[in-house]
């Protein structure tokens, strides 16, 4: 165990917080002044570096390129009401971070490499955490395979980079949503609950000709029989039925959201009943019809909950409740706000202040 990092800081000359234009923040596409590297060689995590964000020069052979050994997560800092920074629920990222490299068969990182990382990235780039309301510091920590071998195996060597990206706030529209009845995200026995790079690439033809049908997203259904909804996109769904929230289980084709479990742990402590299990589509259509289902709803760290107005299955649309009405959702969102900006007491310990 290395409990202190050395990082080796070079500092960047210039600043480019100046000439960034907060009002104009495209999701992902302004990055801070600094990156955090590592690498992974001989069996063991070295290199510790604080470095101005830039071009990090490679092989064209590296294995992550050809055959995709590469996973990412994605948190954020925020702002505090009392002027500090604080990291939402990091130890959830870094516990599935290591999930994902397992089931990738990549390295898996020691937790104070993770951890020190964002460390040092948030306070060398302290200045760039948006203080505007609703806006956060989005933490991309990414691993991929250096080896430049064409040979099909483990890469014996990786590289870790930390980027962070200062973001507005996600005011989206509710969602019109296909029920997606052909292509598959994931299936039993596949990587659908690791955060890698190829189920991101496999999701883009599908939510491109949805898109092009007129929807905004699309839900997927299980594999196998294409009866059970999964998720939505990539974020994770739920539902209000007869004023419980239903939500899809956690299982081997789902990515295990941190903002699912969250929401799950703030409704029951609001006093409000959740059920996860397997949620046909059935379930759900006979519910909207008989006006049982209230609310339906994606949940993620970028949008934290996205109301989903409308539901295509096999043609036929379904218009669900007005989103201004659903007291539920809404109510736990400003929660779940409210705790992320120190604006109320964090009663479950899930900031970290840096
Ligand atoms: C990241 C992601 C989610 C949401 O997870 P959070 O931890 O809440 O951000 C859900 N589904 C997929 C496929 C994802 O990649």
């Amino acid at each position: 165990m290395i409990d202190t990092l050395t990082i080796k800081t070079t500092k960047a000359g210039h600043s480019r917080l100046a000439e960034t234009d907060y009002t104009d923040l495209p999701f992902g596409k302004v990055f801070t002044d600094h990156m955090f590297v590592a690498d992974y060689e001989d069996g063991e995590w070295k290199n510790f570096e604080i470095l101005p964000y830039g071009p990090i020069p490679m092989s064209p052979a590296i294995s992550a390129l050809h055959y995709g050994q590469a996973i990412f997560e994605g948190l954020k800092a925020y702002k505090q009401a009392d002027g500090g920074v604080s990291v939402f629920r990091a130890d959830k990222n870094f516990a599935r971070f290591n999930k994902s490299a397992t089931r990738m068969a990549m390295a898996n990182i020691p937790e104070e490499v993770f951890m020190q990382g964002i460390a040092a990235l948030i306070d060398i780039d302290k200045a760039w955490v948006p203080a505007e309301e609703n806006y956060s510091l989005y933490l991309r920590p990414v691993m991929f395979a250096t080896d430049p071998v064409l040979g099909v195996r483990p890469s014996s060597t990786y590289k870790f980079v930390i980027l962070a990206n200062p973001s507005a706030p996600y005011y989206s529209k509710p969602l019109k949503v296909k029920i997606e009845t052909h292509y598959t995200r994931s299936a039993e026995g596949g990587v659908g609950a690791a955060k890698t790079a190829g189920n991101y690439s496999r999701a883009m033809l599908p939510t491109v000709e949805a898109q092009a049908e007129g929807f905004d997203q699309l839900i997927w259904t299980d594999a196998k029989e294409h009866k059970y909804l999964e998720e939505s996109g990539a974020a994770n769904l739920m539902f209000v039925i007869n004023g419980k929230i239903v939500t899809p289980e956690v299982r081997e084709t789902i990515l295990d959201g941190v903002t699912r479990d969250t929401i799950i742990l703030l409704a029951k402590s609001m006093g409000t009943e959740v059920e996860e299990r397997r949620v046909s589509i059935q379930e759900v259509l006979d519910n909207i019809e008989n006006g049982s289902l209230t609310e339906a709803f994606a949940v993620g760290t970028a949008a934290t909950v996205t109301q989903i107005s409308e539901l295509t299955y096999e043609g036929k649309t379904y218009q669900l409740t007005d989103p201004a009405t659903r007291t539920v959702s809404t109510g736990i969102a400003k929660k779940l706000n409210d705790i992320r900006y120190g604006i109320t007491a964090d009663e479950f310990g899930w900031n970290w202040s840096i």
